[in-house]
C-alpha cells in the first residue's frame, strides 16, 4: 500500500481538509506554502500518465473540488496553483497520483 491509501483508510494519520466517495484532501505534511494541500484518490492510480481512460471523471471531480477547497481555507480571491508532478524530473516522490493545491503567497513563475 502507499502512503496515500494508508492514509485514505485511516490508517496513518493526516490533516483533512475534504473527504469524498473516492477521494480525499489534506495538508501537505511539508508545506511548500501557507496553504498546502494534496488532493489523492483514495485508489491508488501510481501517476497521471498511467491514468485510464475510465480515471476521467474521478480526475474530473477532484480538478472541479479544487474550487470548494480554495474556498474553505480562505484563497480562492487571492488564487492558487494545481501542480500534479509525473515522473523523476518533475520531482514525483510519492507513486500515487495526488494533485498539488498551492496558495497563500505570491508564487513563482516559471517554477523552479
Ligand atoms: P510529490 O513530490 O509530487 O510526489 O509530492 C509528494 C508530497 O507528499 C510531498 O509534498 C510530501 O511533503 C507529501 N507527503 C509525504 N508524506 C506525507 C504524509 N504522510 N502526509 C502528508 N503529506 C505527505
Amino acid at each position: 500500500m502507499t502512503i496515500f491509501e494508508k492514509i485514505a483508510t485511516g490508517e496513518i494519520p493526516a490533516k483533512l481538509v475534504h473527504e469524498a466517495d473516492d477521494f480525499i484532501a489534506f495538508h501537505d505534511v511539508s508545506p511548500q506554502a501557507p496553504v498546502h494541500v494534496l488532493i489523492v484518490p483514495r485508489k491508488c492510480i501510481p501517476r497521471v500518465a498511467l491514468a485510464a481512460a475510465g480515471d476521467g471523471e474521478l480526475l474530473g471531480r477532484m480538478l472541479l473540488a479544487t474550487r470548494g477547497i480554495a474556498q474553505k481555507l480562505g484563497v480562492l480571491e487571492s488564487g492558487y496553483r494545481l501542480v500534479i508532478n509525473n515522473g523523476p524530473d518533475a520531482g514525483e516522490s510519492v507513486p500515487h497520483l495526488h494533485v498539488h493545491l498551492l496558495a497563500g503567497r505570491q508564487l513563482h513563475w516559471p517554477p523552479g
